[in-house]
Parts: structure tokens; sequence; C-alpha cells
């Protein structure tokens, strides 16, 4: 796998905010409360995974942190400046988000990590030449840039996956957010989608993930944290989530690990 290390040229121009702290956030449905009192912090360059039931508010507390879902208690902070203070572009400068789900947009590769360059434009709103030179360089570094004129809905389910991280790759932001993104991905294409996400948070990235599957999130992130009935009850690195028993307790399964040349490998076995 090569190397993104070209990403760092562009840190001079990246927010110095990589970093975020999700403080004692509360957030909910009308009276449903769904988040109550939760505590995160997501260290720059470091990978951090949201695990938990289906229901336990993963997706809300995403939300809540791009923006696009109130907060009723807490604070966010982003490089120590509240999010509520960023404007909606700021936050984008900041904050990379790739969508669950597999709707596919009607637009070429090239247009959609072109459209990460949006919270830069001023009016009229036109892409200019370095907004083009941005996206070349971000599809070059996933190595797409020979599919910039296919149409997204011709891609596989991981070549699409790329189009979207160098649209956050364009966009420039320190920290980027993906709910579930193996879903769609064959096993091929997982153990690719794990490499890169090390490649990133190598490269400088914060990110935060949703991931059902918890050996890969054990393989991959530097923290793991637990969600369940709206409050985090567990953060700890993989060996910690090892030995936590945190898995029994939310999946009634127990995760083990086994040193292999290729490092730690973990996996579950279901509790009789
Ligand atoms: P997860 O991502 O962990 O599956 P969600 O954050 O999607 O959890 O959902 C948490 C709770 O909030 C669930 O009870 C769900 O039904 C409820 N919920 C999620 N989205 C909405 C919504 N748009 N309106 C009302 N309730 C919602």
């Amino acid at each position: 796998m090569g190397k993104i290390g070209n990403l760092k040229e562009g840190k001079t121009q990246e927010a110095e905010s990589a970093m975020v702290e999700i403080r004692n956030v509360s957030a909910g449905y009308g009276k449903h409360r769904v988040l109550d009192g939760v505590s995160l912090t997501l260290q720059k360059g470091q990978v951090t995974t949201l695990i938990g039931e289906n229901g336990s508010g993963k997706s809300t507390l995403l939300k809540v942190l791009l923006g696009f879902h109130p907060l009723t208690g807490g604070k966010i902070l982003i490089g120590g400046v509240l999010a509520e203070k960023l404007k909606r572009s700021e936050l984008a400068k900041n904050i990379a988000y790739l969508p669950q789900g597999n709707n596919v947009p009607d637009i070429t590769a090239g247009r959609m990590v072109l459209s990460g360059r949006f919270p830069y434009l001023s009016y009229p709103r036109r892409y200019g030449a370095q907004d083009i030179e941005v996206a070349r360089r971000a599809m070059e570094q996933m190595r797409i840039l020979q599919y910039s004129d296919y149409p997204m809905s011709q891609l596989s389910g991981g070549m699409r996956q790329k189009v979207y991280i160098a649209m956050a790759l364009a966009q420039q932001a320190g920290v980027i957010v993906m709910d579930e993104p193996t879903t769609y991905l064959d096993i091929g294409q997982q153990a690719k989608f794990a490499a890169l996400v090390r490649e990133l948070s190598g490269a400088g990235k914060t990110l935060l993930l949703v991931l059902h599957d918890l050996p890969l999130a054990l393989k991959i992130s530097d923290k793991v944290a637990a969600l369940s009935a709206g409050k985090i009850i567990f953060c700890g690195s993989a060996k910690e989530t090892v030995r936590s028993k945190i898995a029994e307790e939310l999946y009634g399964v127990a995760v083990k690990s086994v040193p292999t040349e290729a490092g730690e490998q973990y996996y579950y076995e279901l509790l009789s």
C-alpha cells in the first residue's frame, strides 16, 4: 500500500483543530432522551471507534458532533473552540463526514471529490483552479484519478468509498467521521480499508468510526468506546477492551486475541 505521506503538505492549511472534546453531551428526539451525559475525547491522529447495540445512540452522537442535530446539554469543543460558535462552513472545514448507506449520487467521481471544496467557496460559489488542483491531488492520493469521469453508479462499493474518502481529503478537514464504513465492502475491500484507516491516522487525521465488526474495530482503533442506552460505558485500547468483558455485556460474546506474524488478531465466540 502506498503512503499518503503528502497529506502532510496540506497541514498548514488544515485547521489546527483536529482534536474533539465531547463533554457531558445530552440529546434526543422530542421527549426521548437518546444521549445522556456522553463524554468522549478524540485525540489528534488517533482512530476512535464507537461500538454498541442498535439503537444505543451511535448515529445520534455523530449527528450531534456534525451539527446536524441539536444538543440539549453539554458542549463540544473542536480544537478548543465551541462547535456552536462555528459557522456551518467552518465546521465542515474541520470535520468531514462519510455517511452510512448506499445512496449513490448521480454525478461523476471527479465531481463528487470536487464537492469536498464546497465549504471553501465564496460567492459566486464557483470552483476555481486551486479547488480543482486540491481535488486532483486527493484523487491521486487515493489512486482513483483514472476514474474521475466515471459515474458513481458504475463504481464498486470499495471504489465508491475511496471517492468519498478523497472527497474528505479535498475538504482538508482534520477530523473524518465514518458511519459503518464497511457495510458494503467485501472482505478484500475491508482489509484494504483497514490499511487505509491506519494510513490516514498516520498522516495525522483524527478518525471517528462506527463499526459493527468488533474484531475489525479492535484491529484498527487506538480507542474503542462503547455506547449503551445513551451513555459511554467503556472506553479503552484494544487490549483493555478484550480484558474488560464489555463484549459479553453488550453482545453476549467473548472476544479473544491471538498473536500472529501479522500482529494481534481478534475473534469472538458465543458464550454458552
Ligand atoms: P444507533 O446508531 O446506535 O443504532 P441511533 O442514534 O440511530 O442509534 O438511535 C438511537 C435512538 O434514537 C433509537 O431509539 C432510535 O429509534 C431513536 N431515533 C433515531 N433517529 C430518530 C429520529 N429521527 N426521530 C426519532 N427517534 C429517532
